[in-house]
């Protein structure tokens, strides 16, 4: 392999260490593309840890994400995210952040909740914040709810819609998230209209399930808009790397190797209170430290660290295992010249973590191309189903017979 391309991600299978927990459908604000079907419907604590079970007999899960639907409207959440604590799986949830309140938050924190992604773009509609026209004036709300959530002591990411109105201010979200102290990661879904993906591929096979085709005629066509508005993952790609960034590893699509579909940047930031701060941002070469963590934690029968947290000890640690292990007298200067400032006065280092996911599409031949293994599948009717596509697959009316 070439030492300057991104890593392919190795996990598949049962070894892939993430896991999708569904607890409501219902929500308390409108995104644009939004591939939820939002009926009023919140499961049951039985039928949750039934769920979590599930999904860990299935998968070696270090993290299992909690949505919806919103989950913070679902009474009984500290009891789920304590159980799934309980066995040692580290819980993060999705949130549009428009119910935070503090109470709930230490709650949250007090049952194990390790960190939220908060859902802000410029294309929701919620009553928390008017219409806007560019991501830049959603960050005045972005902090003050990140704030929140930081001051119980629960880590604050962001996560966002990218369309193609919203390409042009990449840049500006990822300088964002890096100058922000508060949020930890950026996680971006690109705009991808799922629902006509699902149906118009010819039927088949998606996660080991056969599926039949999805008649077209009953979906009145795609979302025209949802088509124009999206983005893929080499957009992404030819953005950051005018910034200098390139992606150090990414899952490929279930029909190619080469296909990048998650794209995993890793950056570290060196701020002072006195105004500066300088960036390091690390290249394909931190593949080699990835590659030796995964065939450990294999041998050792352990999941996958898949979001682990860095406080400043780790953070230092891992730019020094980067310089150290990328083989490379200059990637080894970079990263010790970089630590230096680190010893300045009031100097704190910060890691930040940005992944990219690109949406399924339908392939030439029929059949629908998709993150391979794909880590943010769900459950439904015992099965393991991709997220994005599971209400597609299952909707309402065929649901509602089965539950
Ligand atoms: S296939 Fe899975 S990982 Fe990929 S976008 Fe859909 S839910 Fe996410």
């Amino acid at each position: 392999m070439n030492q300057l391309s991104p890593m392919l991600m190795p996990y598949v299978d049962r070894d892939v260490p993430h896991a999708v927990l569904e607890v409501n459908q219902k929500c308390n604000i409108v995104c644009r593309a939004c591939y939820k079907h939002k009926r009023n419907e919140t499961k049951s604590i039985e039928q949750l840890r039934k769920e979590v079970d599930f999904l860990a007999s299935m998968r070696n899960l270090n993290a299992m994400t909690l949505a919806g639907g919103e989950p913070v409207l679902h009474p009984e959440l500290p009891e789920i995210i304590r159980y799934i604590s309980s066995k040692g799986i580290m819980v993060q949830m999705l949130s549009n952040g428009q119910a935070l309140s503090d109470e709930l938050l230490e709650e949250y924190r007090e049952a194990g909740l390790k960190e939220i992604f908060l859902h802000i773009d410029s294309l929701q509609t919620r009553a928390d914040f008017g219409p806007v026209e560019k991501e830049v004036e959603l960050n005045p709300l972005r902090r003050k709810i990140a704030e929140k959530v930081t001051s119980h002591g629960i880590v604050c990411s962001l996560e966002l819609t990218l369309y193609q109105r919203t390409l042009p201010e990449l840049s500006e979200i990822v300088h964002f998230v890096m100058d922000e102290p508060l949020l930890y990661r950026l996680l971006i879904t690109c705009c991808n209209d799922f629902g006509r993906v699902v149906r118009t591929f010819d039927g088949g096979d998606v996660l080991g399930l056969r599926y039949p085709p999805l008649h077209q005629e009953e979906s009145g066509g795609g979302d025209e808009f949802l088509d124009a508005q999206s983005v893929t993952n080499q957009e992404v790609e030819e953005v950051l790397a005018e910034a200098g960034m390139t992606p150090f590893a990414y899952v490929a699509s279930n029909r190619s190797e080469k296909e990048k579909r998650w794209l995993f940047y890793y950056s570290f930031v060196i701020r002072s209170s006195r105004g500066w701060s300088k960036k390091l941002h690390f290249s394909p070469r931190f593949g080699n430290i990835v590659r030796l963590a995964y065939r450990n934690a294999r041998k050792k029968g352990r999941p996958y660290a898949f979001a682990s947290i860095y406080g400043e000890f780790k953070s230092v640690l891992m730019c020094l295992l980067y310089g150290i292990g990328s083989g490379h007298p200059g990637v080894l200067i970079g990263a010790l010249t970089f630590l230096v400032h680190r010893l300045r006065p009031g100097a704190r280092i910060h890691h930040k973590s940005l992944t990219f996911q690109q949406g399924p599409t339908v392939a030439s031949d029929g059949q629908i191309e998709h993150c391979r293994s794909c880590p943010d599948a769900t459950l439904r009717d015992g099965k393991l189903v991709p997220v994005c596509m599971v209400d597609f697959f299952y909707p309402p009316a065929q649901q509602a017979e089965e539950d």
